[in-house]
């Protein structure tokens, strides 16, 4: 493997041009190319981006000391999980969000535990808040503000803080390629569209991860990555996965996968929803951390899980569970029928969930229990053991389910759910690796 580092632009549906830091640039040849230019933060307009105190969220990792005042502009992830670690450094952080809730695209109830945290640690929030001017001075920056409901006065005015992170978005960076000049398509926003196979309208150029489309997360682009490399090494595959999920690193952690609640709302969709609050978890309340929940949104008529949730900590962790379980069609009562190990996070659906509208997880499972017991007769009795009992697979690593670093049991949920989904070996990786390796997959986190 060769690496050419450099902008790259296209002059031909074969040839790249590449301008070197040193100036100099080279014409590369190419029988097939992927795309993979990513995105780049939005940088709003009006405020001074010559002056080191504004920041991007690149600018926000690097940064070398810990300001006294930090504004966020934009409560979206990214701002908040930068709310979060700035905060715990010691900075006082304000955060202010156009929209009549932190997080966006969760579900509000999901967010609410971390926005009761965010305050009780001193994390001031104004919602509805647009930052409108924008003055840098000795003092600091100084913004001032306009409510996001036209002529209401806006929760607060105007401040001074010594730095700000505006973390509004990503824009694509596919209009930045010349890509037009190799005859791929562009559109408006910057996003180069694809099939399935991740190939773009010149068939042997494919693009991948966040100049595809949303969401512009390193998980579907390393995923969409894999599957373009297969497909020009002449695989015959194509992207099939039902879900990505999404995780947000604050503190508790918001996770959620497939529908949210919201959404499945807005499209009409016939959906029961369970909700398991973590007070009654042993594990989160011997670690002090009851504030979260999990959340199932399942089909009213078939019960199948089509969306979930989970806000608390290490739910980026436990969401994979969830992940699996949608994409193996897995009725919200076989969540329920699994067993999980006590006491850990995961082990949240052994109590009757709260339910609306539709029969409750639990009741579904046990007249599945019913239907599945003459099918179940020849299964092996405790999914989670069973697997690595039946299985004569062996990761090369050793082992079958282990604490965190910490402290934390987790590993074999997933395969215990992909047991009793009747998963082959192959379902959580890829049907092509070693069977060794779908093992891990199952297994390991
Ligand atoms: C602050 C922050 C936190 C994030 N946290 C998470 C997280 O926790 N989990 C998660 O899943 N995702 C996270 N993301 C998103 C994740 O980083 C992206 O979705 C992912 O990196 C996208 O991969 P990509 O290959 O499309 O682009 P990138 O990883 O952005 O890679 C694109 C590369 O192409 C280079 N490039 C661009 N144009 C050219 C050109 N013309 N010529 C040559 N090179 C070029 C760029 O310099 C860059 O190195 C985060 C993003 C940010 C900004």
């Amino acid at each position: 493997m060769r690496t050419v580092q450099g902008v790259a632009k296209f002059v031909s549906p074969n040839e790249l041009e590449i301008a070197g830091s040193d100036g100099k640039t080279q014409l590369l040849r190419f029988e097939q190319c992927i795309i993979a230019a990513g995105s780049q933060a939005v940088k709003l307009p009006n405020f001074p981006w010559d002056d080191a105190r504004v920041m991007d969220s690149t600018d926000a990792l690097q940064l070398a000391d810990v300001p006294k005042s930090l504004l966020v502009v934009g409560g979206g992830i990214i701002g908040l999980e930068m709310a979060t670690v700035y905060r715990a450094l010691g900075a006082e952080v304000t955060v202010v969000e156009f929209m009549d809730q932190l997080m966006p695209g969760a579900d509000k109830d999901m967010v609410k535990p971390l926005a009761d945290r965010l305050k009780k640690q001193g994390v001031i929030v104004h919602l509805k808040t647009k930052a409108a001017k924008v003055e840098a001075s000795k003092k600091g920056i100084t913004v001032s503000f306009e409510s996001a409901t036209e002529g209401a006065k806006p929760e607060l005015e105007s401040g001074t803080w010594d730095r700000v992170l505006v973390a509004v978005g990503r824009s694509p960076n596919g209009g930045k390629l010349d890509a037009g000049k190799a005859g791929v398509q562009v559109t408006d926003r910057g996003f180069i569209p694809v099939d399935r196979q991740m190939r773009t309208n010149v068939p042997h150029i494919f693009a991948i991860g966040d100049l595809v489309g949303q969401p512009m997360l390193a998980h579907k682009a390393t995923h969409e990555g894999k599957l373009a490399a297969e497909v020009a090494a002449g695989e015959k595959k194509e992207w099939v996965a039902r879900v990505i999920p999404s995780v947000a690193y604050t503190d508790p952690e918001i996770a959620w996968v497939g529908v949210t609640e919201t959404e499945a709302k807005a499209k009409g969709l016939k959906i029961g929803v369970g909700k398991f609050p973590w007070v009654a978890s042993a594990r989160a309340v011997g670690i002090g951390r009851g504030e979260g929940f999990t959340k199932l949104i399942f089909d009213e008529h078939t019960h199948r899980i089509i969306g979930a949730g989970i806000t608390g900590v290490h739910a980026g962790d436990l969401i994979s569970e969830l992940a699996l379980a949608i994409e193996m069609g897995a009725e919200a009562g076989d969540i329920g029928a699994t067993i999980h190990p006590h006491p850990t996070l995961a082990r949240r659906w052994r109590w009757r969930p709260r339910c609306t509208k539709a029969r409750s997880p639990i009741s579904t499972s046990r007249r599945r229990n019913k239907r599945a017991a003459v099918a179940d007769s020849k299964a092996p009795a405790s999914p989670g053991l069973s697997l690595c009992a039946a299985a004569p697979l062996r990761p090369p690593h050793g082992g079958v389910a282990g604490f965190g670093r910490d402290g934390v049991p987790r590993g074999v949920q997933g395969a215990a759910g992909a047991m009793r989904a009747g998963a082959p070996m192959g379902a959580a990786g890829s049907g092509r690796n070693p069977p060794w390796l779908a093992a891990a997959t199952v297994i390991w986190r």
